[in-house]
């Protein structure tokens, strides 16, 4: 034995994750596909999930899961270049072209994978990458593995944006950032940002993870809402798709490349055929008019849950179905949170490094499966739980 039982190599950084109040759990839960969660036994309505349209308990996507597995085995048994490129496979990435008005698209086994692996193999040695300073923990991962040089523009601001893409002597530059962001809720403006990368000659990549099935013609994007067709169109699939992976839409060049170079795509074995057909009929519920009644609701659910927090006339409205309700402390913050699950409302602390230090929230979204009750419930919970928090402690009004 190297150490003693409570002497661990890792014993100091987890008591001073834990003396900073920064210490994560994962939490025991029940899926209970629909509104409802059951969270260390708890049951509560779901303000905490990513399943924006409610689409990961639909019928016709568990069907189209099982028949998949029927047909083609539970896992694909290898990468995609070698034997894992399924039929599945082929089918979700011509639909997705179809449906992004693409030449091409390629599928990811997750979100992660696809940005880690889009920015190192898009950029390198000799090229510049510039990135919001907000933006999520896989596209960070993904300029820090590229070789490239990485330069970081506030929040959302486009000066500074344009400051940096003024900045000659790079063989390449290429310009990132998410659509709706996944913590602050807040939208890019993406016609704006299009219009520098096209002034500064710079590629551009938009990560719409969180608008993917939301927003936008069919589900498109926040992109095609802005009327804006950036190059390097990425979009995940395990959230308002209800089920799980990834994809990039662009050029058949661009997919070419990713096939030959990018090496979380072929280093892996090939997402499971049952997971990518019941995302292929995801998407086929997400383009239909049912899709449209989805949206719509969860639009008039964002709106409800603004006018619950901030009844009275002038109240606010937001920009998307990500609601953070900003605290600052961390520990106030799971304090907090565990009060609203007390109450029968799940709505998780995000803490530093999720967000920065010192920005400790509760992240709200809504779902179109949420009732008028629940957001109202939800409303008054949160007013309850927060009156332990002074308001001068907040770093935020209750909405953006
Ligand atoms: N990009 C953004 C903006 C995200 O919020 C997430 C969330 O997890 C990801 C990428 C990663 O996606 P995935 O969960 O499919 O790995």
């Amino acid at each position: 034995m190297k150490y003693s039982t409570d002497e661990t190599p890792w014993t100091a950084e987890l008591e001073e994750l834990r003396r900073a109040e920064l210490y994560r759990v994962m939490p025991s839960v029940k899926q209970m596909p629909g509104r409802t969660i059951a969270v260390n036994e708890k049951i509560a309505i779901n303000f905490s999930s990513n399943n924006y349209l409610g689409l990961a308990g639909h019928p016709d996507i568990a069907q189209a899961f099982v028949d998949c597995v029927t047909r083609y085995g539970a896992g694909s048994t290898a990468s995609r270049l070698i034997a894992g490129n399924t039929e599945p496979h082929r089918a979700l990435e011509s639909f997705i072209a179809g449906w992004k008005g693409t030449e091409a698209a390629l599928v990811f086994g997750s979100g992660y994978q696809a940005n880690v692996g889009i920015l190192s193999t898009l950029a390198g040695e000799g090229d510049l990458i510039v990135s919001d300073e907000l933006n999520h923990a896989s596209i960070i991962d993904g300029c820090r593995l590229s070789k490239a040089r990485v330069m970081i523009y506030p929040h959302l601001d486009l000066s500074g944006l344009e400051s940096i893409l003024r900045l000659s002597g790079f063989r390449r530059r290429l310009v990132v950032t998410e659509s709706i962001f996944s913590m602050d809720g807040d939208c890019a403006p993406l016609k704006e940002i299009d219009y520098l990368c096209r002034r500064w000659g710079a590629l551009l990549m938009v990560d719409e993870a969180h608008a993917t099935g939301v927003r936008g013609p069919q589900g498109q994007g926040l992109a095609a809402e802005h009327g804006v067709t950036p190059e390097i169109q990425m979009g995940t699939l395990g959230k308002a798709a209800g089920t799980s992976g990834a994809y990039v839409a662009g050029s058949r060049a661009l997919v070419d490349l990713l096939t030959n170079k990018c090496r979380s795509l072929i280093y892996t074995t090939a997402a499971p055929p049952g997971i990518v057909g019941a995302a292929l009929a995801a998407l086929k519920i997400i383009v239909s008019p049912e899709g449209d009644r989805r949206r719509a609701q969860l639009k008039e659910n964002t709106l409800k849950f603004y006018r619950a927090m901030n009844p009275g006339p002038g109240g606010l409205s937001g920009p998307s179905h990500i609601v953070p309700v900003r605290i600052g402390d961390s520990r106030k913050t799971v304090r907090v949170s565990e009060a609203c699950l007390e109450q029968g409302i799940f709505a998780h602390g995000i803490r530093f490094p999720t967000v920065p230090e010192g920005t400790a929230r509760l992240r709200f979204t809504l779902m179109s499966d949420h009732t008028e009750e629940d957001i109202i419930m939800a409303a008054s919970v949160l007013e309850n739980a927060m009156s332990m928090v002074e308001p001068t402690e907040r770093t935020g009004k209750i909405c953006l």
